[in-house]
């Protein structure tokens, strides 16, 4: 990851005073629109409550096989914490300390300054391996976004579908089985536009 701060010099905060004010926000981008929808996510899927109000915090995941969506979901902030406290809490902290050595948060100030608001480099590679995201098969996209707008905070990012897998496998089977039920309940998809995938969402 050739993009990586060298944060060892500067403590972040001496860092922000360095960068004009520039917007870490942009309009949620169709790459993050909903397939179902044919817009942007207008409901979360598993409340159904509004989402394209300002000040309305939620996640997105669309999952692509061979540049086809296979699922899709926008999850607002209170369902996301109802299934967090479904799992189990070894699973959710083994998957945090996997994803917290890749220092999500700390490409945000180098990618804005480079990229200002441009959605694209963001999710070329994936986060992980740092292989190019175009010929993956199956890859995962992740985006924070609130009302409108997608917000730059560590994410968007995206996943090869190898890491997918390697990631379930850090999860009990208490977590592995309730995150199966949920994707057979909320896939986002109609039955018939389903395809088998080899895992299931990872919730960050
Ligand atoms: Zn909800």
């Amino acid at each position: 990851m050739s993009d990586k701060l060298d944060s060892g010099e500067f403590d972040d905060t001496k860092n922000f005073e360095e960068f004009e004010y520039s917007p870490n926000f942009t309009a949620v981008p169709e790459v993050f629109h909903s397939f179902m929808e044919e817009g942007p996510f207008s409901k979360c899927t598993m409340c159904d409550g509004t989402l394209l109000k300002d000040g309305t915090p939620y996640l997105i995941h669309k999952a692509f096989h061979r540049g086809e969506v296979i699922f899709e979901y926008a999850m607002c902030l209170p369902c996301r914490a109802k299934i967090q406290e479904e799992l189990s809490a070894e699973s959710l902290e083994r998957i945090n300390a996997y994803m917290d050595q890749y220092h999500i948060e700390d490409r945000s100030e180098s990618l804005l300054a480079e990229h200002g608001t441009e959605v694209a480099p963001w999710i070329s590679h994936c986060l992980i391996s740092g292989k190019p995201i175009e010929g993956e098969d199956e890859y995962h996209y992740y985006a924070f976004c609130d009302g409108p707008d997608l917000v730059f905070n560590g994410l968007p990012m995206a996943l090869a579908g190898g890491v997918d897998e390697e990631l379930n496998e850090l999860l009990s089977k208490q977590t592995r089985d309730r995150l199966d039920g949920f994707v057979d309940e909320q896939f986002g998809l109609p039955p018939e536009l389903r395809k088998p995938i080899k895992g299931s969402p990872i919730l960050i």
